[in-house]
């Protein structure tokens, strides 16, 4: 169909593991503050799509390379991505900080980190944060496809810290993932919806517009405060 026609499903690429954004539920379902935000979106705008849980750097890779019509997957609005990609305005706030296990008590700071490996996840700001200090506080960086891999690099003590966005960090370190945030938050880019320049202007308008619809009429805090709670 054409761009826009009725009756066009769009295709839309996300992560795999980034709870509180995107998760399996215990049906394997999809679910979570961006998956839910989309489906009142499109049910307010009135289109249909499809999710193909990709892994981060791969649905953003996907999206370069024109397979899918757009990405939602907590991503970061960075100037970076802007050169590249059209963003939507910022609908959630985050900001990367450092986690290492949970009965470690000799990492307090980035000094602690000299000599050892420190896990990252393959295309995010927690990877550009940390490749950013690496030569000052002398570490390696060990790069993960996802943020379950990365965090289990830090459990079995391969790694001796992580860096991720923190509103995930915190949601999981709430939910005993066996790690404890050491560091205050270092960027703070806001999550935004991605499609290419150019290309899917509609569902990009739609997008904006039904944001702005369910911030109005109380959706937008009752979804977070599903995942978040009274953190929201
Ligand atoms: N917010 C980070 C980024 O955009 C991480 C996103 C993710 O891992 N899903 O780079």
């Amino acid at each position: 169909a054409a761009e826009g026609a009725p009756g066009k499903t769009y295709v839309i690429g996300t992560d795999i593991t980034f709870a509180p954004f995107e998760f399996q539920d215990a049906s394997g379902k999809f679910v979570g503050i961006d998956m839910d935000l989309l489906e009142a979106i499109a049910k307010d705008q009135n289109f249909k799509y499809e999710i193909k849980p990709l892994g981060f750097n791969a649905a953003v890779q996907a999206l370069e390379a024109k397979q899918v019509d757009g990405v939602i997957a907590g991503m970061s609005i960075t100037e970076e991505r802007k050169q590249k990609f059209e963003l939507s305005e910022p609908y959630f706030q985050s900001g990367v900080v450092m986690a290492i296990g949970k009965n470690n008590d000799s990492v307090k700071s980035y000094e602690d980190l000299q000599g050892k490996k420190v896990a990252v996840k393959t295309g995010t700001e927690g990877y550009r944060f940390a490749e950013s200090i690496a030569a000052e506080y002398s570490f390696t960086i060990v790069p993960f496809d996802d943020s379950a891999q990365m965090y289990e690099d830090v459990k079995t003590g391969n790694s001796v810290a992580c860096f991720d966005d923190y509103p995930v960090l915190a949601y999981g370190v709430n939910q005993n993932n066996g790690l404890k945030i050491v560091t205050e938050k270092e960027v703070g880019g806001s999550y935004g919806f991605a499609v290419n320049k150019g290309m899917n202007q509609e569902l990009m308008n739609k997008f904006n517009a039904g944001l702005a619809n369910l911030q109005t009429n109380g959706q937008y805090d009752q979804i977070l405060e599903k995942y978040l709670g009274e953190n929201a």
